[in-house]
């Protein structure tokens, strides 16, 4: 057996203590508006972790991290991740089971 135990007491999450700032999902909405190709603030999300709905814009968005999180205002889970390199813009939707967004004109 191999001594092969990794020590991750590095690799803390970032801290999502009383200290942790964020905005509102309207202050998102432009990344997030590139992304789709749509406006989302008035789009409802339905969070995977607690199941309930609400909308875009309520969601808490943390974006000092690597890209942006935006994390449900009721448990704290990550809705969706954003992260945007200059070529390409990545999503990470598996903390909401649906989005529901409204078509324009
Ligand atoms: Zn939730």
């Amino acid at each position: 057996m191999d001594e092969s135990v990794v020590d991750d007491a590095g690799m803390n999450e970032v801290g999502m203590g009383e200290g942790a700032r964020y905005v509102d999902g309207n202050a998102a909405a432009g990344a997030f508006a590139e992304a789709f190709g749509t406006e989302v603030s008035a789009s409802t999300l339905t969070c995977a972790g607690c199941g309930r709905a609400g909308r875009f814009a309520d969601r808490h968005v943390y974006d000092r991290g690597p890209g942006m999180v935006a994390r449900c205002p009721y448990c704290g889970e990550v809705n969706v991740h954003l992260v945007r390199t200059p070529t390409d813009v990545w999503l990470d939707l598996r903390g909401s089971s649906s989005w529901r967004i409204p078509l324009s004109g």
